[in-house]
């Protein structure tokens, strides 16, 4: 029976993995998490959860940081594209899993994953398109359509959108590709760079708390004009502190006028991650499950 099944899960993180095992429906049975080191060691810690925890596993869903390559059609599918986190780059992710562990892999992006976790069983459950965002040492974006990211060139780079700086801001972008994107002007290391310490240690009614929600407010203004979702969801460290997402939201209403779509102004159309911290991992087990029903 499809439902005694168990699948295992990854969430690579830049900083930390998670190793779960769990329900084709997203409940987590078992889990372990292990910091983010160099392929070759995560791949060893990989293979001990999965294969001496025990349950015969029938797939593996992973939701990896990026670049990374999952097109299935690519000659170069499952690997990293270049990136400057050591002995990562290049590297084949899939296939090294594919015999780690015997199973077949199911590859999103880590937000992917996440988008996939609060499309099925969160926050933005009842949708047919909507948009998770994870606002952290960078700015991630997924777009999710009747619980499924869709196919795209890469992914999409929703962080390096670009914003208009508030008068008298002339702090240095942290992102070393744009000089007014919306990852380099607020994501956690242009907070930290321009005052010090994170958003959490701000009134809601500072000045600086303002900034950075006017920001993220105008990059979610930019989302609804080109995809109007019908719910956008913020996670990650920034969004997790107290008022944020109200205030970016407040900010997004402020700058669109009214053009706004009708429901756009509503209480809950900008809203915190239903799973919390487990998006990521729930999704990427929900994205196991898929693999049973997709083409060889
Ligand atoms: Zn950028």
């Amino acid at each position: 029976m499809a439902e005694d099944r168990l699948y295992g899960a990854i969430e690579l993180g830049g900083t930390k993995t998670v190793l779960a095992i769990g329900t084709a429906e997203g409940r987590i049975v078992a889990r372990r998490t292990v910091p983010t080191r160099p392929p070759e060691e995560v791949i060893r810690d990989v293979a001990a959860f999965f294969n001496d925890s025990g349950p015969a596993l029938t797939a593996l869903g992973v939701g990896a940081f990026g670049p990374i390559m999952i097109d299935r059609t690519a000659p170069n599918f499952g690997q990293l594209c270049e990136t400057n986190k050591p002995g990562w780059s290049g590297f084949d992710l899939a296939g090294a899993l594919e015999r780690a562990t015997r199973l077949p892999v199911r590859l999103v992006t880590d937000v992917g994953a996440a988008a996939i976790g609060e499309a099925r069983v969160g926050a933005l459950r009842g949708h047919q398109i909507g948009i998770y965002l994870t606002v952290g040492t960078g700015i991630g974006g997924a777009i999710v359509v009747d619980g499924s990211v869709p196919p795209a060139l890469l992914h999409p780079e929703m962080g390096h959108i670009l914003l208009q700086r508030l008068p008298g801001d002339a702090a240095p972008s942290t992102c070393r590709f744009h000089d007014n994107c919306a990852e380099g002007l607020a994501a956690g290391p242009a907070i930290m760079a321009r005052f010090g310490k994170s958003l959490d240690h701000f009134a809601p009614d500072a000045p600086e708390f303002e900034m950075i929600a006017d920001y993220l407010g105008q990059m979610c203004g930019q989302l609804v004009l080109t995809l109007s979702p019908q719910r956008i969801v913020l996670g990650g460290g920034v969004c997790g502190a107290p008022g944020v997402v109200p205030a970016a939201h407040r900010a997004m209403v402020r700058h669109m006028g009214s053009y706004a779509p009708a429901g756009v102004a509503a209480a809950g159309y900008m809203t915190t991650p239903a799973l919390g911290q487990d998006a990521g991992i729930t999704g990427a087990l929900l994205c196991a499950a898929e693999t049973m029903r997709e083409p060889a």
